[in-house]
Order: structure tokens, then C-alpha cells, then sequence
């Protein structure tokens, strides 16, 4: 099975995750936005299951939005998140990650399909991948 090996900015946690994500593409919802402080959240969802810290777990935080059905996971050392949770308890990984863990790449096969939410959108995106809301 394909795997794909990240970790935070300090090395303290590891992370593998296994086989293909459910979704890959460009979230424009404002939960993320609100989560996370960006303008929108270029992602590769994974079941729970999928991804397992493989170093310093004891190093690995979470935060619990007091609202929203969603937790962000970080580094106590370094303070970067590995990823975040949503309702569905989906694994939210930054693609920014996945290519900063590889070498700067983003594998291929990981690349985005789509904007979705794009309807919640505060940027206009001017490129040929379907849109949806
Ligand atoms: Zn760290
Ligand atoms: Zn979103």
C-alpha cells in the first residue's frame, strides 16, 4: 500500500499516512477558515485509520474549537499542526505539508481535483478544476 511520511517543523512527531485520501482538493468552507486563520485549505481528507503517529505522540496536542465539531492537532515543541479533525472525524492534512515532507513535491497522485465550498469562497480562483458549492 502507498504511504506517506510527514512530520512537524522540530522532528518531535511522525506521521504515516496509508493508502489514497477520500478527498483531495481545495476546501473554501469558513470552518476552516475559522479554524485555521487561511483563506481557504488545500487538503487531503483520510479515514482516522488511515494515519498513525509513528514518533513522540506524547508531543502531540489538540485543540478543540468551542464551537465547531473540529480539533486541530499540533506539536507542543514546535507548535505546527499535523492536521486537523472534522464532524466526520476525517484526518484534514495540509497538501502544503505533504510537499514540504517531500522534498517539496507534492506526489502526483495527491494533487487537487477540485474547489469545494466554493460557494463560502472569500478568494476568486482562476483555474479549470470543477467548482462546487
Ligand atoms: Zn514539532
Ligand atoms: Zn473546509
Amino acid at each position: 500500500m502507498t504511504s506517506y511520511q510527514i512530520h512537524c517543523e522540530c522532528g518531535a512527531i511522525r506521521a504515516e499516512l496509508s493508502g489514497s485520501p477520500r478527498v483531495k482538493g481545495h476546501c473554501h468552507c469558513e470552518d476552516c477558515r475559522e479554524l485555521l486563520d487561511i483563506p481557504f485549505h488545500s487538503v487531503t481528507a483520510w479515514n482516522a485509520e488511515q494515519v498513525t503517529v509513528t514518533r513522540g505522540p506524547d508531543s502531540l496536542a489538540e485543540y478543540q474549537h468551542p464551537q465547531l465539531e473540529m480539533k486541530r492537532f499540533y506539536c507542543k515543541h514546535c507548535g505546527e499542526t499535523l492536521f486537523n479533525s472534522n464532524a466526520m472525524d476525517w484526518r484534514i492534512v495540509s497538501q502544503h505539508l505533504i510537499r514540504k515532507c517531500n522534498s517539496g513535491e507534492l506526489p502526483e497522485e495527491l494533487a487537487a481535483e477540485s474547489h469545494f465550498f466554493y460557494g463560502q469562497r472569500i478568494v476568486d480562483i482562476d483555474d479549470d478544476l470543477p467548482k462546487h458549492d
